[in-house]
This record gives C-alpha cells, sequence and structure tokens, in this order.
C-alpha cells in the first residue's frame, strides 16, 4: 500500500511537466481505488462499533468507536495523500471522467477537514464521544424517579398539572449542566481546529466542507423569516389560547414547560381529536414496511438488521446508518404504539431507502451515498408527513373512528409543525452561528433572547442555565440543523413536481403515493441513483427543474390551511 502511495506522489509531483489528461484521469482513478481500500475497512468498523455503543450503551463499546474513528481521521490526515489530492483538485478540469471529476472534488473536502493538528481531533474525538455516552445515560429524576426520555414526553404532551410539568421540564434540562463544561472545551477545539486550516471559525469550516455558503444561508434563512413569521405567531396564539385552557392559567404566565415537547419544536396536541388514537392499536412497523414495499421501495432487509424497541442503556433517540455502502442498512428505534414513532419509522425508513441500497455496486465508493445530509433529511420529512394524512392511514389499512374529525385535526397540526419547526431552525443556525464565533459571550442569554424572539417563547424568570446544551444536535451533529429546513423545503419542492409529473391534475396535497410503484421508481431515477454525483443544488434541479427555494413549501402550509378552513 505504501509502495503504491509514492508511486501516485511521484507521477504528480512530476507536474510541472506537461500531462495528458488521460494520465491525470488515471492518476485520479488510481487514487480513489487507493482510498476506496484503505478507508472503507475503518468506517466499516466505526460504522459497527457506533452502532453497538448505541444498542448497548458500553464503556468498552463507546471506546472501539473512538478508536476506530482515530485510525479514520489518521489515514486522512495523511499529508503525502492529501498534497496528492491537492494537486488533482487544481487539474479537475483535466480528469475526462466526470465521475472521476465529483471523487476528487468531494474527497478534497473530506481530508481537508483532517488536516487539522492531530492532538486536537484525538481530543475533539474523546470529549465528543465523553459527552454523547454522558448524553444517551443521562435520565432526568424527579423525586427520585429516573424518568426515560418517552416518559418525559408523556408528562410533557399529558399533564394539566404546571407545577408537575416545570419539575420534569427542569429535570430534563439538567443535562445541560452535566455536559456545559466538556461541550465549551469541544467549542473551543473545534474553533481551533478549523482555525489551524485557514478558516474563521468551525462554523465557515463546516458550511465549506458540506459546499455551502453562510450568505446565501442567512439570505434563505431571512426570505424565510419574512414568509412564516406572519403565519407563525397567529397560529401560536391558537396554540397559546388552547395551552392556557388545558392547564387553567392565563396566557401570559405560559412557559416552555407548557409546550408539548422540551424545546416547542413540535406541535402541541391541542386537537379535538386525538392524533395518537388510531396508532395504539395499530402495528407501526407493518404499517411502514408495506407502504414502501408498495411503492416499491422494500425495506425487510433494513428491518431484519434494526434495534427498534427501548432497552436500557440503549440511546433514546432514533436514527438510520449505512454501514458498508453496500446495502447493511439499519435504524436505530424505541418505537411506541403513537403518532410520533409513527412519524419517526416512516422518516428513519425513508433515510433507508435513500442509501446504498437502491444505488448502483458498480458506482465509486466515494460517490455511493447520498447527495447531501439535506437531500437525504428531505427525503425522509417527505415520507414522515403521511402519517397525518387520514386518506394514507386508511389506505393502509389504519381503522379511523372519525376521519373527518382526524383529517381537520392532523391537517391543523401538520401546518402548525411546518411553522414551528421553521421557527425554531432559525433559532438553531443563528445560535450556533454566534456560539462558533464567540464562543465567550454569554451563551445561556443568547439561547433565550433567540428563543423569544423567533419562537416566541417566554423566559422563565431569572433563569441562568446552559439550556443550548440539552439539544443533543449541538453536541453531537454540530452545524446540521439548518439542513433539517432545508430539508422541508426540498420535501416540498420535490412533492410537487412528483405530483405534476404522475398524479397531473391533482392538488399536491391529496397525492398520498400508496401502492404505486411508479413513484419508486420516480425516486430512484431521479434522486437516489445519482447517488454524489452531483452538488445537492444541482441534483435539486435536475430532479424538480429548479434550484432549491420556499415556493412549495410556502404555498404548502398555506394549502393545508385552506383545506380545514
Ligand atoms: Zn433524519
Amino acid at each position: 500500500m505504501r509502495q503504491l502511495m509514492v508511486s501516485v506522489c511521484v507521477l504528480v509531483c512530476f507536474g510541472g511537466m506537461l500531462m495528458g489528461s488521460h494520465e491525470v484521469t488515471e492518476i485520479a482513478r488510481k487514487f480513489v481505488s487507493e482510498h476506496e481500500a484503505r478507508i472503507k475497512p475503518l468506517e466499516i468498523e466505526a460504522g459497527i462499533a457506533w452502532w453497538e455503543a448505541n444498542t448497548s450503551g458500553k464503556s468498552e463499546d463507546f471506546a472501539r468507536k473512538e478508536a476506530a474513528q482515530n485510525r479514520i481521521d489518521k489515514a486522512l490526515g495523511d499529508k503525502n495523500r492529501f498534497a496528492v489530492l491537492k494537486q488533482l483538485s487544481g487539474k479537475i478540469p483535466e480528469i475526462d471522467d466526470p465521475g472521476m471529476r465529483r471523487c476528487v472534488q468531494l474527497l478534497y473536502l473530506q481530508y481537508l477537514e483532517k488536516q487539522a493538528n492531530p492532538e486536537i481531533l484525538k481530543k475533539i474525538v474523546s470529549i465528543s464521544n465523553k459527552v454523547e455516552k454522558n448524553f444517551n445515560t443521562f435520565r432526568a429524576n424527579v423525586d427520585g424517579k429516573d424518568l426515560s426520555e418517552n416518559e418525559v414526553r408523556s408528562v410533557l404532551k399529558n399533564s394539566t398539572d404546571s407545577i408537575r410539568r416545570k419539575q420534569v421540564w427542569e429535570a430534563s434540562k439538567n443535562v445541560g449542566k452535566l455536559l456545559e463544561s466538556d461541550l465549551k472545551e469541544l467549542i473551543k477545539l473545534r474553533n481551533e481546529a478549523a482555525k489551524s486550516i485557514g478558516f474563521t471559525s468551525f462554523h465557515a469550516l463546516q458550511l465549506h466542507l458540506n459546499e455551502q455558503n453562510g450568505e446565501d444561508l442567512l439570505r434563505l434563512f431571512d426570505e424565510l423569516d419574512k414568509l412564516t413569521k406572519g403565519p407563525f405567531f397567529k397560529a401560536k396564539a391558537q396554540i397559546d389560547h388552547e395551552l392556557a385552557k388545558r392547564c387553567k392559567v392565563p396566557v401570559h404566565e405560559l412557559f416552555p414547560w407548557h409546550y408539548h415537547d422540551p424545546f416547542f419544536q413540535e406541535s402541541p396536541a391541542i386537537f379535538p381529536s386525538d392524533l395518537d388514537s388510531p396508532f395504539r392499536k395499530a402495528d407501526i412497523l407493518a404499517i411502514c414496511r408495506d407502504f414502501y414495499k408498495g411503492i416499491g421501495l422494500p425495506v425487510d432487509k433494513v428491518l431484519a438488521r434494526s434495534d427498534l424497541y427501548e432497552k436500557p442503556g440503549k440511546s433514546p433517540h432514533a436514527f438510520c446508518t449505512d454501514i458498508d455502502r453496500a446495502g447493511d442498512v439499519r435504524v436505530l428505534a424505541n418505537i411506541l404504539p403513537n403518532e410520533y414513532w409513527a412519524s419517526t419509522m416512516l422518516h428513519e425508513l425513508g433515510h433507508a431507502v435513500y442509501s446504498s441500497l437502491n444505488m448502483s455496486p458498480d458506482m465509486p465508493y466515494p460517490l455511493r451515498g447520498e447527495a447531501h445530509i439535506l437531500t437525504t433529511e428531505g427525503i425522509a420529512m417527505l415520507f414522515e408527513r403521511f402519517s397525518r394524512k387520514s386518506a394514507f392511514l386508511e389506505k393502509m389499512g389504519v381503522k379511523l373512528e372519525d376521519p373527518a374529525g382526524f383529517q381537520e385535526a392532523a391537517s391543523r397540526s401538520l401546518r402548525y409543525r411546518l411553522l414551528i419547526f421553521s421557527r425554531w431552525c432559525q433559532v438553531m443556525l443563528r445560535f450556533e452561528k454566534a456560539m462558533y464565533e464567540n464562543p465567550d459571550a454569554d451563551l445561556n442569554s443568547l439561547w433565550w433572547d433567540l428563543v423569544e424572539k423567533y419562537q416566541g417563547l417566554k423566559r422563565p424568570p431569572g433563569r441562568n442555565a446552559p439550556d443550548y446544551a440539552t439539544k443533543i444536535h449541538i453536541v453531537s451533529a454540530p452545524v446540521y440543523y439548518h439542513n433539517y429546513m432545508m430539508g422541508e423545503l426540498f420535501a416540498s419542492q420535490v412533492h410537487h413536481a412528483l405530483s405534476r409529473e404522475l398524479f397531473p391534475g391533482k392538488s399536491p396535497s391529496e397525492v398520498i403515493y400508496c401502492n404505486d410503484e411508479r413513484v419508486g421508481k420516480y425516486f430512484r431515477e431521479k434522486i437516489f441513483s445519482i447517488g454524489r454525483k452531483l452538488s445537492w443544488n444541482e441534483l435539486i434541479k435536475s430532479a424538480t427543474g429548479k434550484y432549491l427555494e420556499a415556493d412549495s413549501f410556502a404555498s404548502d402550509f398555506e394549502e393545508i390551511k385552506s383545506a380545514f378552513k
């Protein structure tokens, strides 16, 4: 292996000589195949260790995951390999194979991140793992009793006792104090690493690595802010009215614990029809399996490898992971019979179908994956929306006692969800940007300033706690959250394009995909099979006819509004 590397180096170091595009292409091809040989086994090992750490919560699994990640970082940090890549990336127009051109662009960014001081990178991995483990194993403690995350959610969703809600909310936020000092160190180390390779902050570096631009991003979010502000505050007034009535408090005494999740990122369940009731006796797994099979994207292989129910030490969250980019795709979940877990399973399996399962094994390894995190989140979110459509549920054999009542409640809740989530994403994007640009600022206050401005929640009097550190993404998926919002925009845009093409004459709000294999074919051909051959915005343009924009998203929440008015 080392021998091969040296020979590549020599060839390109003679780069002063004129070299034909055929030779440059051959060097690129060789680099890519060596990359696969060196990195793929390490990525598989890290993926499996990560999976086992999250399903068991055991220290030895976290240690294994850390060791594997360090080996990857070391391999990608190799200075000689990076020098070759840097020269290749300066000769991209000369590479005569478009797939290889794209591989070089992507690998350059992947290696660039790891050119920072290896000691700093090692420290980052070690602290991230510690923080993640503490986060996963933390349980809110109320009156000496540990509550699981599902139990916390259940109190916030169902209790009408403001004192109890406050106790549980505050207990769940104690994880922030536990993580604060490690997280602050992590932020500084991430910044240090970014500065060592020429970026102003970790935030700027992450955007660059993900082929995004800070100015374009803020422009899009400012646009969204304008678009959603009026409808959001109107919706929130209706929500507040209902929440206050339930807890028998005046509206001006509503605090963050009166909302139905720890961050007010989802729509509270304030509707006359109970959205959970259809799911109490439904088999969520069977609905998902049948739905995906019906659209020609079966998930049986995924479910067979997945870990789907609660157990001690296991991560309380949900995710999907593609272990080997060759079809070993798994979902971690903690399914309970309610709407939250129905939508979450539709979401995670959306990621699962947009994976190597539906990509050609002949594609080069660096291209065998989703185009971007925002495109895979978008596909997942598009499928997630169906758990709030009565026509979808009835088609999937779920018994609805009052279909009209359910649809009215579900439409309202979906509209609220889109609006609420978009305001929450404003907080996350702007907080993370400010946090990395000035980590010594008063982050506790900054967090609540943004929450007040964009979400309209009231800061609890005198509260001075690191509440930002209670959001897992700030800790372990940094500078990621804006992609969820862009994913929502993509979800609307692709659903509208698909509806126009496959269901002409139907309103996108009526299109539900069930038992129509043309839908799977559409996704496979236009999006999944492309892998990373195109950058995210080029993929969006080729699949929908336009670059990413907010129009379809806006018409979605307006259309849903007219459906229940
Ligand atoms: Zn997701």
